[in-house]
């Protein structure tokens, strides 16, 4: 196995839109940069297709940063631990590798919030956008019978997904309130890209104040029982894609001692985290969108290389993507209706086969793990904990060490040794 060690000025976690755009800020000082992605193809979860189809032009933009002789692009590269303070153990399939920074940009992005409901765990059931992501990497939906549920704009663009694949996309469910949905709306004209883009995406089997009751199926999906208002009913569907909106990733920045504010990562106006040396920048920060997630990345690259005349325009840029995330936050908030879906016998945790009820009478997420296994198994926690969080505002405990399964080797190299168990 390769071990090699690698030194910059600026090291990046997550290339999606907040990374590329701290990248490239950070690289017009002439700094040594290095971007670090778990995921085989730049781009994160918005882009990652742009790095082999037509991109945009922000996304080309920014995808170019890459090809800079100052940037190294760490693709499919995990982060095992933080060995000494500027100091990352990182692993690829070949090789482990230790990469020693000046300063660090957090761009760990977010991931969808999965929440349990009878029938849940039924093969043919996936998240809004995690259907999205399989049909960018190939699934087949042709003609299949499709139910889109949950929360938040990513429906639209789910359905948009699937019907452009051949889906017959039958209901858009989103439990939000007639109210809240056509305040948002009436909202869009302070965002005009926003507006144009809801009015492209918007269909006519979108339906606010509902949402899936259950899902029923003996080897796979068959059916849902939707409630719609006052009223239930049962559609016949092949796929329910079913996701509540976003959740940020802060694994990493709070294993890093970064302060953790309502779940995202705390950072002041100029992106910096209350540990020194180290900011953070797009969805970790605060789900927002990748306007916000661009913008914020931009602040964070000029202000970790010292780079001050850009930054009044920047952060003025980012109050205006701001209000924008915070309506979204607002009128998508989850209602309490979908918080007792669940009955006793749900499954929370999927991967470990853990009742909705045994995690529920536990005082605390790490008793919960002790006590049932939850958590513990190949999801390591990202799709349960999130849920067990949003369920009873249980507060995960910081990550040790390894962060990641890691190779006996790479645990080895350096004073990664040291490293505190699973
Ligand atoms: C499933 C899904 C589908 C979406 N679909 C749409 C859509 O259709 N339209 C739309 O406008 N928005 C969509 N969004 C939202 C959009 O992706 C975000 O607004 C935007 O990508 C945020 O950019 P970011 O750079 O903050 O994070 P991301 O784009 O999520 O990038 C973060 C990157 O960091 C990597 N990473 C995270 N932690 C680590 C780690 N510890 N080590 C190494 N790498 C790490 C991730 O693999 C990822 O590539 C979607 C989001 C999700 C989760």
């Amino acid at each position: 196995m390769k071990q090699e060690r690698l030194s910059v000025d600026v090291a990046i976690v997550g290339a999606g839109p907040a990374g590329l755009s701290a990248a490239r800020a950070a690289a017009k000082s002439g700094a040594t940069v290095a971007i670090v992605d778990d995921n085989p193809r730049a781009g994160g979860q918005i882009w990652r297709q742009a790095a082999t189809a037509a991109p945009t032009s922000a996304a080309a933009e920014r995808l170019a940063i890459l090809r800079q002789p100052n940037v190294t692009h760490l693709a499919a590269t995990r982060i095992v631990a933080e060995t000494q303070p500027g100091t990352l153990l990182l692993e690829d399939d070949e090789r482990g590798l230790l990469l020693d920074y000046r300063t660090l940009i957090l761009c760990c992005g977010a991931r969808e919030l999965l929440l349990p409901f009878p029938g849940w765990t039924l093969p043919g059931v996936t998240g809004a956008g995690g259907l999205q992501a399989l049909i960018k990497y190939g699934l087949d939906v042709r003609g299949q019978r499709t139910v889109i549920a949950g929360s938040g704009p990513l429906l639209l663009a789910s359905a948009a997904t699937a019907r452009q694949a051949g889906a017959r996309v039958s209901h858009v469910l989103e439990q939000a309130a007639w109210g809240d949905v056509a305040g948002f709306g009436a909202g869009l004209w302070r965002w005009p890209s926003k507006l144009a883009q809801a009015a492209k995406l918007v269909t006519a089997v979108y339906r606010p104040d509902a949402h899936v009751v259950e899902a029923f199926g003996d080897k796979r999906l068959e059916r849902v029982r939707i409630r719609h208002g006052d009223r239930e009913f049962d559609v016949d569907c092949d796929r329910l894609a079913c996701g509540f909106g976003l959740v940020p990733n802060t694994v990493l920045p709070s294993h890093l001692g970064c302060r953790i504010e309502n779940g995202a990562v705390a950072v002041d106006a100029h992106q910096r985290t209350s540990r020194d040396g180290h900011f953070a920048a797009g969805e970790c920060t605060g789900v927002g969108g990748s306007e916000l997630a661009m913008v914020e990345g931009e602040i964070a690259g000029y202000a970790a290389t010292g780079q001050t005349a850009p930054l009044a325009a920047l952060v003025a840029r980012r109050a205006h993507w701001q209000a924008f995330a915070d309506s979204v936050r607002e009128r998508f908030a989850i209602r309490e209706p979908i918080r007792r879906l669940a009955r006793p016998d749900t499954l929370l945790c999927r991967c470990e086969d853990v009742r909705f009820d045994t995690v529920a009478r536990e005082p605390g997420w790490t008793a919960a793990k002790l006590q049932s296994r939850c958590g513990m198994g190949a999801c390591q926690g990202r799709v349960c904990g999130a849920a067990a969080q949003a369920l009873f505002g249980w507060t995960p405990p910081v990550p040790r060490t390894p962060l990641v399964p890691a190779r006996v080797g790479t645990l080895m190299l350096d004073g990664a040794a040291s490293c505190d168990g699973a």
